[in-house]
């Protein structure tokens, strides 16, 4: 608690003092890519886009990676919205805020979801923890563990620590896992993901292409990209998720997503796959800003919550304690 309330004064006191406008200031010639998931409410993400709208210069993804690939000078305070995975609260909370400020964005999809074949895997996970019957599970996926399910926080901290365990194993070892859980903590899970969880559909992703928002392939189940076995697993994952998009939107995909998108996720020839594939940039969950010059297949982004504080936004999309060096 008291550390808590002596975070937020420094925060205020670096804001108040200028260090915000100073850090936006000495990053000015870069380009600031946003991560966004998740928009359980509209209200702080309008006061967000606002912001971006007075303080930045928000530009498409596309033009981004043009700026950036052409070695030349970037536009001033560049800022781009992306947002990974596809779910239907962007439909509902985030586009009517970007759309009223003129902000582009890109929406990674994963394209399993729009296709009704599955629902997120993490989530999966996280929907069978919170509903398991039992006390506790004690298993090894990958080192042997317990996890407790005593209470509501030991359930978020139990579903967290499952998620990443399950991203360390092998592919198979992951798929195998999802397909005993529920049967281990003793739920039904069903074939469509409840509300809370609900995807795009494939005729609000043509709505939203037609009105500005640019579609990028987040591949077809989202797999950890380093964990698959077999080149065709990796060519199916990252080509099949573009080619779905374009037969249902008619547009090319240019841009792709790699999923949970830090360095030990994805492999060099997932890259290689990606530049023959034909995309023209891919983001990664990297944290950072991307200078003019920089690998534009290892795009660093800045990761943001709709619900954090607008003074905390701001710091954070300044570009404070981030690395601000390309692409190394
Ligand atoms: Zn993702």
């Amino acid at each position: 608690m008291w550390n808590r309330a002596n975070g937020r004064i420094a925060e205020a006191l670096f804001h108040y003092a200028g260090g915000t406008w100073w850090t936006r200031r000495g990053l000015r010639n870069s380009v600031r890519i946003l991560m966004y998931h998740r928009f359980p409410d509209a209200s702080g993400f309008i006061e967000q886009c606002a912001h971006l709208r007075e303080c930045y210069r928000p530009i498409s993804l596309s033009a981004a990676v043009s700026a950036i690939r052409s070695g030349g000078p970037i536009p001033e305070r560049a800022v781009v919205v992306t947002v990974d995975d596809g779910y239907r609260d962007f439909l509902e909370r985030a586009f009517p805020a970007l759309s009223s400020h003129g902000i582009p964005a890109t929406v990674f999809l994963t394209t399993d979801l729009p296709d009704r074949k599955t629902w997120l895997w993490v989530d999966q996970v996280s929907h069978c923890v919170r509903n398991a019957r039992v006390r506790e599970l004690a298993a090894s996926i990958g080192d042997p563990q317990t996890w407790k399910f005593d209470s509501d926080g030991a359930r978020e901290r139990a579903a967290l620590s499952i998620k990443e365990a399950l991203k360390k194993v092998s592919d198979q070892e992951r798929v195998d896992w999802l397909k005993k859980l529920p049967g281990l903590l003793r739920v039904e899970l069903p074939d469509r993901p409840p509300p809370s969880y609900a995807p795009l559909e494939w005729d609000d992703v043509r709505f939203l292409s037609t009105r500005g928002v640019e579609f990028g392939a987040h591949t077809r189940t989202h797999p950890i990209l380093s964990r698959l076995e077999r080149h065709e697993q990796l060519e199916s994952e990252i080509c099949g998720s573009k080619t779905r998009i374009e037969a249902e939107t008619q547009a090319r995909v240019r841009h792709f997503c790699y999923p949970n998108g830090h360095r030990a996720d994805y492999t060099a020839s997932a890259i290689e796959i990606v530049k023959d594939a034909g995309f023209e940039s891919a983001v990664t969950a990297g944290q950072g800003v991307n200078h003019s010059g920089a690998d534009v297949f290892e795009l660093r982004r800045i990761g943001v919550e709709p619900r954090e504080t607008l003074m905390r936004f701001a710091r954070v999309v300044a570009g404070y304690g981030l690395k601000t060096r390309d692409n190394a």
